[in-house]
């Protein structure tokens, strides 16, 4: 069993004191084990602005661009290893491993673009300069230049490999040091890739630092110049926000949390069409991969109630099929929970929505998993939950459950009444919309717009071309209101705005243009 440690300070650090051990979710077979008492927190830090945050600064958009271009390399050419360890670290189906590895890979090459199209600029020149007297000579510009600290980064145990690669993207290509904490329970693979990045030497020293196991007291370090940008639940989320130490310094803080994602299916869309099977697909998607432990997946399914039988006996058929078990057996198609704890909390989660109506598929009962060793692993059924037409449904409304659990919900056919149950989830990262009616279309998604990050439009002619809702691309935010966390992540340049202080200069327009780079070919 391998221990993992710590890189900060530009050295690998072991923790003292009590490790935990993380195991294969499968088998339950110790793989490796993992702590950070003792680990100097505050001089790693000081060590990331100190070296890390200079070292980005001095280089245009273009060279960090490529710094980005080689970490995605470097992960590209260890690929099957990476993902070898997520199957077995993570219960991942192979499926899954390539969702979480991929998508890392995938997220820094788009952010190694974006760079190389910003060019040899250093910091970002915000819209157009303005004239601000009566003559032109007094003039005004906004800039937004990488802030002198460090990113914080805070991740969920569900995407240790997309949730470390797409924040540390944003962040490195803004110019701002990082130092990422993977939850414990999934490090391994997170550890794996900053150690292939050390190995390779593909960051200058302090652009990267990585806390392995609990965050202890880097947090109440934290200064005016950091910002920490946290996934996971709107509970941890709450406390980070609430720190002395965030508060004091007035410390940027983003957070992606919860949410209860819903997909509404259109009065036109008819059983047995196009636009049906691509809905239906989709739910039993977001049901199973990654056994449903992803921020964006379907929770919650509004059907028309004359249809709302046929749908759900459709995913029932299909959810029959799916095998659950050891990813490490390719028959499997949908592996266990990532934890014991996991598992505790989806099985309290599936008692309390039934209290809201009944089982349609699939129980909280406990499941022995396709070729794991008897008694082992996290497994659990896919559960379909269904309330009566008109029902309050209060926790389904209020609960998320992260696990291969969805409800249908049974509604009008009528626009507002979809927006209105939809809303009631409090703000969320995404909901979509299955419909080839304009008109339903525009006002469902204008009724769910306020409430969401992200708002997706299912019609048959994406089918093939879309990968879901479920997927976070690095082109469209990725964030929500209200129980959501209130974050923005992503969106292409926008995400790189957290990272970046905006600055208004104001002066004799020859003065300014020449700081913001606007003339004469000065590189900024
Ligand atoms: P969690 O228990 O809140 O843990 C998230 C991270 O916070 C872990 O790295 C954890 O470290 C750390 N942490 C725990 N206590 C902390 C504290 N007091 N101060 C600072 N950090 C602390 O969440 P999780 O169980 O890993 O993730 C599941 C939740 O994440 C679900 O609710 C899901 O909806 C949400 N999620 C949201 C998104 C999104 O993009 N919106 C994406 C994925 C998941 P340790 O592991 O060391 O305890």
């Amino acid at each position: 069993m391998i221990t993992l440690r710590s890189f900060v300070g530009g050295a690998w650090a072991a923790g003292a004191g009590p490790l935990d051990t993380l195991v294969n979710p499968a088998t339950e077979e110790g793989l490796a084990r993992a702590g950070s008492g003792g680990v100097d927190r505050a001089a790693a830090l000081d060590f990331a602005r100190a070296k890390g945050g200079p070292a980005l600064r001095a280089m245009s958009f273009a060279e960090r661009g490529a710094l980005l271009k080689a970490m995605a390399d470097a992960f590209t050419a260890h690929r099957n290893e990476l993902l070898d360890l997520s199957v077995t670290s993570g219960g991942n189906t192979r499926s899954d491993a390539k969702f979480d590895v991929d998508g890392a890979t995938f997220t820094l090459a788009a952010y190694a673009e974006i760079g190389k199209g910003l060019g040899e600029a250093r910091f970002l020149v915000d819209g157009e300069g303005v004239t601000l007297g009566r003559s032109p000579r007094f003039h005004g510009q906004h800039v937004a230049v990488p802030r002198h600290g460090v990113a914080v980064h805070i991740n969920a145990f569900n995407f240790p490999a997309w949730g470390f690669a797409e924040k540390a993207a944003v962040a490195l290509l803004a110019g701002v040091p990082v130092i990422t904490k993977p939850a414990t329970s999934s490090s391994i693979l997170t550890h794996r890739m900053v150690e292939i990045l050390v190995e390779k030497q593909v960051l200058p020293a302090g652009a990267l630092s990585l806390l392995v196991g609990g965050v202890g007291d880097l947090l109440e370090h934290v200064g005016p110049q950091d910002v920490v940008a946290f996934t996971g639940s709107g509970e941890t989320g709450t406390k980070i926000r609430a720190l002395g130490s965030i508060i004091r310094n007035s410390v940027r803080v983003n957070v992606e949390a919860d949410s209860l994602n819903a997909a509404v299916l259109g009065p036109d869309v008819e059983p047995g069409s196009e636009t049906w099977h691509y809905a239906l697909k989709d739910v039993l998607r977001d049901m199973t991969q990654k056994a449903g432990q992803k921020c964006t997946a379907i929770r919650r399914i509004l059907i028309q109630g004359g249809v709302a039988v046929r749908f759900r006996d459709d995913l029932v058929d299909r959810l029959k099929a799916m095998t659950v078990g050891n990813p490490a057996d390719e028959s499997v198609r949908m592996g266990p929970l990532a934890t014991a704890g996991q598992l505790q909390d989806v099985r309290g989660g599936v008692e309390k929505l039934a209290a809201d109506g009944r089982a349609a598929f699939g129980s909280a009962a406990p499941l022995a998993g396709a070729g794991a060793p008897p008694g082992k692993g996290f497994f659990i059924s896919p559960v379909l939950l269904e309330v009566a037409p008109g029902a309050a449904a209060p926790a389904v409304h209020t609960h998320e459950v992260f696990g291969p659990v969805a409800t249908l919900v049974p509604y009008s056919g009528e626009a507002g009444a979809a927006a209105e149950i939809v809303a009631r989830g409090s703000g969320g990262l995404v909901s979509s919309v299955y419909s080839e009616d304009p008109a339903f279309t525009s006002d469902v998604v204008l009724g769910l717009a306020p409430y969401h990050g992200r708002v997706f439009l299912g019609t048959a002619k994406i089918a093939e071309l879309s990968p879901g809702p479920g997927t976070v691309l690095p082109q469209l935010v990725h964030g929500g209101p209200g129980r959501a966390g209130g974050g923005e992540e992503l969106g292409g340049i926008r995400g790189l705005a957290f990272y970046l202080q905006r600055v208004a200069l104001e002066g004799a327009k020859p003065m300014v243009e020449r700081i913001a780079g606007i003339k004469g070919g000065e590189t900024r």
